[in-house]
Protein backbone atom coordinates (compact mmCIF):
# COMPACT_ATOMS: atom_id res chain seq x y z
CA UNK A 1 0.00 0.00 0.00
CA UNK A 2 1.11 3.52 -0.78
CA UNK A 3 2.43 5.03 2.56
CA UNK A 4 0.48 8.02 2.64
CA UNK A 5 -2.61 5.80 1.88
CA UNK A 6 -1.89 3.66 4.93
CA UNK A 7 -1.11 6.62 6.97
CA UNK A 8 -4.60 8.47 6.23
CA UNK A 9 -6.38 4.94 6.84
CA UNK A 10 -4.18 4.50 10.40
CA UNK A 11 -5.23 7.78 11.46
CA UNK A 12 -9.01 7.15 10.86
CA UNK A 13 -8.70 4.25 13.30
CA UNK A 14 -9.95 4.93 16.90
CA UNK A 15 -7.59 5.60 19.59
CA UNK A 16 -7.22 1.77 20.70
CA UNK A 17 -6.41 0.36 17.42
CA UNK A 18 -4.13 3.11 16.64
CA UNK A 19 -2.55 2.33 20.11
CA UNK A 20 -2.25 -1.43 18.76
CA UNK A 21 -0.25 -0.32 15.54
CA UNK A 22 2.26 1.11 17.54
CA UNK A 23 5.96 0.69 17.14
CA UNK A 24 7.73 -1.96 18.98
CA UNK A 25 10.46 -2.93 17.18
CA UNK A 26 13.13 -1.05 16.56
CA UNK A 27 13.32 -2.38 12.58
CA UNK A 28 10.09 -1.08 11.99
CA UNK A 29 10.86 2.23 13.39
CA UNK A 30 13.89 2.14 11.02
CA UNK A 31 12.55 1.36 7.76
CA UNK A 32 9.41 3.78 8.14
CA UNK A 33 11.95 6.06 9.08
CA UNK A 34 14.25 5.07 5.83
CA UNK A 35 17.00 4.17 8.22
CA UNK A 36 19.54 1.74 8.08
CA UNK A 37 20.13 0.34 11.60
CA UNK A 38 24.00 0.16 11.51
CA UNK A 39 23.97 4.36 11.07
CA UNK A 40 22.53 4.02 15.06
CA UNK A 41 23.35 2.81 17.99
CA UNK A 42 20.77 0.74 18.72
CA UNK A 43 20.34 -1.78 21.86
CA UNK A 44 18.28 -5.07 21.32
CA UNK A 45 19.31 -5.50 25.12
CA UNK A 46 18.38 -1.82 26.02
CA UNK A 47 14.59 -2.66 24.20
CA UNK A 48 14.45 -5.69 26.70
CA UNK A 49 15.33 -3.59 30.03
CA UNK A 50 12.48 -1.09 28.96
CA UNK A 51 10.19 -2.39 25.79
CA UNK A 52 10.28 0.28 22.97
CA UNK A 53 6.69 1.32 22.24
CA UNK A 54 6.26 4.49 19.62
CA UNK A 55 2.47 5.23 18.08
CA UNK A 56 2.54 5.88 14.44
CA UNK A 57 1.45 10.06 15.24
CA UNK A 58 4.78 10.88 16.89
CA UNK A 59 6.98 8.56 14.52
CA UNK A 60 5.09 10.36 11.63
CA UNK A 61 6.37 13.94 12.97
CA UNK A 62 10.19 12.60 12.97
CA UNK A 63 12.32 13.39 10.28
CA UNK A 64 12.58 10.66 7.44
CA UNK A 65 16.97 9.60 7.20
CA UNK A 66 18.04 11.81 10.16
CA UNK A 67 19.47 9.76 12.78
CA UNK A 68 19.85 12.72 14.98
CA UNK A 69 15.75 13.57 14.92
CA UNK A 70 14.87 15.24 18.37
CA UNK A 71 11.86 13.06 19.01
CA UNK A 72 13.84 9.79 17.59
CA UNK A 73 16.13 10.29 20.49
CA UNK A 74 13.58 10.27 22.73
CA UNK A 75 12.21 6.97 22.32
CA UNK A 76 15.07 4.51 20.39
CA UNK A 77 16.76 2.27 22.69
CA UNK A 78 20.53 2.65 22.38
CA UNK A 79 23.87 1.47 24.14
CA UNK A 80 24.25 4.37 26.24
CA UNK A 81 21.35 3.06 28.28
CA UNK A 82 23.58 0.32 29.17
CA UNK A 83 25.97 2.48 30.84
CA UNK A 84 26.36 2.66 34.61
CA UNK A 85 26.44 6.31 35.75
CA UNK A 86 27.14 7.23 39.63
CA UNK A 87 24.38 8.69 41.29
CA UNK A 88 21.99 7.37 39.24
CA UNK A 89 19.08 4.77 40.77
CA UNK A 90 15.95 2.96 40.51
CA UNK A 91 14.14 5.15 42.30
CA UNK A 92 15.60 8.82 42.27
CA UNK A 93 12.59 10.95 43.38
CA UNK A 94 11.60 8.81 46.40
CA UNK A 95 8.11 7.40 44.62
CA UNK A 96 8.46 4.28 46.70
CA UNK A 97 8.75 5.54 50.18
CA UNK A 98 5.94 8.49 49.22
CA UNK A 99 3.08 5.76 48.52
CA UNK A 100 0.53 5.63 51.57
CA UNK A 101 -1.42 2.94 50.06
CA UNK A 102 -0.68 0.99 47.04
CA UNK A 103 -1.02 3.64 43.75
CA UNK A 104 -1.44 6.77 46.46
CA UNK A 105 1.49 9.41 46.51
CA UNK A 106 1.11 11.61 49.09
CA UNK A 107 4.38 13.80 49.05
CA UNK A 108 3.09 17.46 48.75
CA UNK A 109 1.00 19.58 51.06
CA UNK A 110 -2.66 19.58 49.66
CA UNK A 111 -2.46 17.41 46.85
CA UNK A 112 -2.36 13.36 46.41
CA UNK A 113 -0.97 11.47 43.13
CA UNK A 114 -2.75 8.95 41.98
CA UNK A 115 -0.88 5.99 39.99
CA UNK A 116 -3.98 4.43 37.74
CA UNK A 117 -2.17 2.99 35.28
CA UNK A 118 1.45 1.70 35.16
CA UNK A 119 1.52 2.00 30.90
CA UNK A 120 2.16 4.45 28.55
CA UNK A 121 1.27 4.79 24.95
CA UNK A 122 4.76 5.57 24.30
CA UNK A 123 7.84 4.64 26.21
CA UNK A 124 10.62 7.56 26.60
CA UNK A 125 13.44 6.09 27.58
CA UNK A 126 14.83 8.90 29.79
CA UNK A 127 11.44 8.31 31.89
CA UNK A 128 11.99 8.28 35.46
CA UNK A 129 9.35 5.27 36.53
CA UNK A 130 11.27 3.23 33.46
CA UNK A 131 12.46 0.94 36.42
CA UNK A 132 9.59 1.55 38.44
CA UNK A 133 7.49 -0.98 39.99
CA UNK A 134 4.34 -0.85 38.73
CA UNK A 135 2.54 -4.15 39.51
CA UNK A 136 3.35 -2.83 43.13
CA UNK A 137 2.25 0.52 43.42
CA UNK A 138 -0.53 0.99 40.55
CA UNK A 139 -3.83 1.76 41.34
CA UNK A 140 -6.30 -1.43 41.12
CA UNK A 141 -9.80 -1.11 40.29
CA UNK A 142 -10.07 -3.11 43.22
CA UNK A 143 -7.86 -0.93 45.41
CA UNK A 144 -9.80 2.32 44.20
CA UNK A 145 -12.26 2.48 47.22
CA UNK A 146 -9.21 2.27 49.86
CA UNK A 147 -8.18 5.39 47.69
CA UNK A 148 -10.72 7.29 47.38
CA UNK A 149 -11.37 6.33 51.55
CA UNK A 150 -8.19 7.45 52.48
CA UNK A 151 -8.53 10.88 49.95
CA UNK A 152 -11.91 11.95 52.15
CA UNK A 153 -10.66 11.34 55.60
CA UNK A 154 -8.25 13.85 55.61
CA UNK A 155 -9.73 17.28 54.68
CA UNK A 156 -6.49 18.99 53.91
CA UNK A 157 -6.54 17.68 51.17
CA UNK A 158 -7.56 19.89 47.98
CA UNK A 159 -6.27 18.47 44.85
CA UNK A 160 -5.97 15.09 42.83
CA UNK A 161 -3.85 14.32 40.29
CA UNK A 162 -3.96 11.54 38.27
CA UNK A 163 -1.12 9.84 36.81
CA UNK A 164 0.58 6.48 36.29
CA UNK A 165 2.05 5.92 33.89
CA UNK A 166 -0.61 7.43 31.55
CA UNK A 167 -4.58 8.07 33.33
CA UNK A 168 -5.58 8.77 29.85
CA UNK A 169 -5.53 4.97 28.79
CA UNK A 170 -8.13 4.17 31.14
CA UNK A 171 -11.52 3.69 29.30
CA UNK A 172 -14.02 6.50 29.43
CA UNK A 173 -16.29 4.40 31.54
CA UNK A 174 -13.51 3.51 34.35
CA UNK A 175 -12.22 7.22 33.89
CA UNK A 176 -15.92 8.53 34.44
CA UNK A 177 -16.57 6.41 37.57
CA UNK A 178 -13.05 7.54 39.01
CA UNK A 179 -14.11 11.45 38.51
CA UNK A 180 -17.32 10.75 40.40
CA UNK A 181 -16.09 9.05 43.06
CA UNK A 182 -13.81 12.52 43.60
CA UNK A 183 -16.65 14.30 42.90
CA UNK A 184 -18.51 13.41 45.53
CA UNK A 185 -15.67 14.77 48.05
CA UNK A 186 -16.36 18.04 49.00
CA UNK A 187 -13.23 19.28 50.64
CA UNK A 188 -11.55 18.81 46.73
CA UNK A 189 -11.33 21.92 44.35
CA UNK A 190 -9.78 20.33 41.79
CA UNK A 191 -8.75 17.12 39.30
CA UNK A 192 -5.41 17.44 37.62
CA UNK A 193 -4.77 14.92 35.01
CA UNK A 194 -0.96 14.87 33.81
CA UNK A 195 -1.14 12.86 30.54
CA UNK A 196 1.25 12.61 27.40
CA UNK A 197 -1.58 11.03 25.42
CA UNK A 198 -2.82 14.40 23.69
CA UNK A 199 0.65 15.02 22.04
CA UNK A 200 1.25 11.40 21.65
CA UNK A 201 -1.84 9.49 20.79
CA UNK A 202 -3.91 12.88 20.31
CA UNK A 203 -7.21 10.22 18.91
CA UNK A 204 -7.32 9.73 22.79
CA UNK A 205 -9.67 12.76 22.45
CA UNK A 206 -12.45 12.06 21.38
CA UNK A 207 -15.56 14.10 22.14
CA UNK A 208 -16.68 11.61 24.58
CA UNK A 209 -13.59 11.75 26.67
CA UNK A 210 -13.87 16.02 26.51
CA UNK A 211 -17.58 15.72 27.42
CA UNK A 212 -16.29 13.96 30.82
CA UNK A 213 -13.69 15.82 31.42
CA UNK A 214 -16.03 19.02 30.81
CA UNK A 215 -19.05 18.19 32.87
CA UNK A 216 -16.85 17.44 35.70
CA UNK A 217 -18.07 19.84 38.69
CA UNK A 218 -14.44 20.58 40.09
CA UNK A 219 -12.32 22.77 38.32
CA UNK A 220 -10.32 20.29 35.37
CA UNK A 221 -6.51 20.97 34.44
CA UNK A 222 -4.41 19.06 32.14
CA UNK A 223 -0.75 18.92 32.39
CA UNK A 224 0.57 17.24 28.94
CA UNK A 225 4.78 16.36 28.22
CA UNK A 226 5.66 18.16 25.17
CA UNK A 227 9.87 18.61 24.84
CA UNK A 228 9.96 19.85 21.12
CA UNK A 229 7.80 22.14 19.11
CA UNK A 230 7.90 19.22 16.26
CA UNK A 231 5.43 17.44 18.52
CA UNK A 232 3.06 19.64 18.33
CA UNK A 233 1.17 18.99 14.36
CA UNK A 234 -1.84 19.45 13.17
CA UNK A 235 -3.39 16.14 15.08
CA UNK A 236 -2.35 17.56 18.40
CA UNK A 237 -3.36 20.64 16.89
CA UNK A 238 -6.87 19.52 16.72
CA UNK A 239 -7.34 17.64 19.72
CA UNK A 240 -5.45 20.81 22.35
CA UNK A 241 -8.52 23.34 20.49
CA UNK A 242 -11.49 20.52 21.60
CA UNK A 243 -9.72 20.84 25.13
CA UNK A 244 -9.34 24.35 25.22
CA UNK A 245 -12.97 24.54 24.06
CA UNK A 246 -14.95 23.12 26.60
CA UNK A 247 -13.05 24.57 29.55
CA UNK A 248 -10.14 22.75 30.75
CA UNK A 249 -6.93 24.46 31.94
CA UNK A 250 -4.02 23.86 29.75
CA UNK A 251 -0.15 23.53 31.05
CA UNK A 252 2.75 21.88 29.69
CA UNK A 253 5.62 20.10 31.31
CA UNK A 254 8.76 19.04 29.50
CA UNK A 255 12.03 17.85 30.53
CA UNK A 256 15.31 18.90 29.79
CA UNK A 257 16.66 16.75 27.56
CA UNK A 258 20.39 16.30 25.91
CA UNK A 259 20.57 16.15 22.42
CA UNK A 260 16.69 16.93 22.52
CA UNK A 261 15.52 20.56 23.46
CA UNK A 262 18.77 21.69 25.57
CA UNK A 263 19.41 24.76 23.27
CA UNK A 264 17.44 28.49 23.74
CA UNK A 265 16.48 28.75 20.36
CA UNK A 266 14.21 24.97 20.42
CA UNK A 267 12.69 25.92 24.29
CA UNK A 268 11.59 29.10 22.71
CA UNK A 269 10.04 27.59 19.83
CA UNK A 270 8.49 25.22 21.74
CA UNK A 271 6.93 27.64 23.76
CA UNK A 272 5.24 29.56 21.49
CA UNK A 273 3.87 26.89 19.82
CA UNK A 274 2.37 25.51 23.12
CA UNK A 275 0.89 29.38 23.81
CA UNK A 276 -0.55 29.04 20.13
CA UNK A 277 -2.84 26.23 21.00
CA UNK A 278 -3.57 27.22 24.39
CA UNK A 279 -0.79 25.67 26.61
CA UNK A 280 0.76 27.91 29.31
CA UNK A 281 4.57 26.42 29.64
CA UNK A 282 4.49 25.04 33.51
CA UNK A 283 7.90 23.00 34.42
CA UNK A 284 11.12 22.21 32.39
CA UNK A 285 12.43 18.92 35.04
CA UNK A 286 16.09 18.28 34.99
CA UNK A 287 16.40 15.06 34.49
CA UNK A 288 15.63 12.67 37.09
CA UNK A 289 18.54 10.29 38.05
CA UNK A 290 17.26 7.09 36.58
CA UNK A 291 18.93 4.25 36.19
CA UNK A 292 19.70 4.14 32.52
CA UNK A 293 19.23 7.83 31.48
CA UNK A 294 22.75 9.29 32.18
CA UNK A 295 23.47 10.30 28.70
CA UNK A 296 20.21 12.95 28.28
CA UNK A 297 21.64 14.84 31.43
CA UNK A 298 22.29 18.27 31.35
CA UNK A 299 23.96 20.05 34.25
CA UNK A 300 21.88 22.02 36.59
CA UNK A 301 24.40 25.13 35.64
CA UNK A 302 23.97 24.60 32.47
CA UNK A 303 20.22 24.37 32.53
CA UNK A 304 20.50 27.74 34.60
CA UNK A 305 21.58 29.22 31.50
CA UNK A 306 19.49 28.00 28.98
CA UNK A 307 16.22 28.78 30.93
CA UNK A 308 17.93 32.54 31.53
CA UNK A 309 18.69 32.61 27.77
CA UNK A 310 14.59 32.47 27.46
CA UNK A 311 13.53 34.47 29.91
CA UNK A 312 15.47 37.20 28.03
CA UNK A 313 13.88 36.39 24.84
CA UNK A 314 10.23 35.53 25.56
CA UNK A 315 7.60 36.89 28.18
CA UNK A 316 7.55 36.03 31.59
CA UNK A 317 4.76 33.39 31.04
CA UNK A 318 6.41 31.62 28.17
CA UNK A 319 9.04 30.87 30.65
CA UNK A 320 8.39 27.36 32.12
CA UNK A 321 9.89 26.88 35.66
CA UNK A 322 12.92 25.35 36.35
CA UNK A 323 12.57 22.78 38.54
CA UNK A 324 14.10 19.85 40.06
CA UNK A 325 12.98 17.14 42.32
CA UNK A 326 14.40 16.24 45.43
CA UNK A 327 13.54 12.59 47.48
CA UNK A 328 12.22 13.84 50.70
CA UNK A 329 11.72 17.90 49.96
CA UNK A 330 8.18 19.67 50.71
CA UNK A 331 7.86 20.69 46.85
CA UNK A 332 10.18 20.50 43.46
CA UNK A 333 12.63 22.71 43.57
CA UNK A 334 13.08 25.86 41.80
CA UNK A 335 16.39 26.34 40.05
CA UNK A 336 15.79 30.01 39.17
C1 LIG B 1 5.16 16.55 41.01
C2 LIG B 1 4.27 15.93 41.99
C3 LIG B 1 3.08 16.56 42.41
C4 LIG B 1 2.64 17.89 41.84
O1 LIG B 1 3.49 18.93 42.17
P1 LIG B 1 3.12 20.39 41.68
O2 LIG B 1 4.27 21.22 42.10
O3 LIG B 1 1.85 20.76 42.38
O4 LIG B 1 2.91 20.34 40.21
C5 LIG B 1 2.32 15.96 43.37
N1 LIG B 1 2.65 14.76 43.90
C6 LIG B 1 3.76 14.12 43.53
C7 LIG B 1 4.09 12.83 44.16
C8 LIG B 1 4.60 14.67 42.54
O5 LIG B 1 5.70 14.00 42.17
S1 LIG C 1 4.72 9.42 28.98
FE1 LIG C 1 5.62 10.07 30.96
S2 LIG C 1 5.35 8.33 32.35
FE2 LIG C 1 5.06 7.58 30.23
S3 LIG C 1 7.07 6.83 29.57
FE3 LIG C 1 6.91 8.96 28.91
S4 LIG C 1 7.84 10.15 30.58
FE4 LIG C 1 7.37 8.11 31.38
Amino acid sequence: MPEQLSETHHFALNWQLQLSEAFTTIEDLCEYLELSLNELAISQAASKQFAMRVPLSFAASMQKGNPDDPLLRQVLPIRDELVDYTNFSLDPVGDIQAAVQPGVLHKYQGRVLLINTGSCAINCRYCFRRNFPYNDLQLSKQQESGAIEYITSDPTITEIILSGGDPLLLSDARLASLIRQIEAIGHIKRIRIHSRLPIVLPARVTDELVKILANCSKQMILVVHSNHANEINGRVITACNLLKNSGITLFNQSVLLKGVNDNAAILCDLSEKLLAVGIIPYYLHLLDKATGTGHFEVSEIEAKILVEQVQNTLPGYLVPKLVKEQAGAASKQYLL
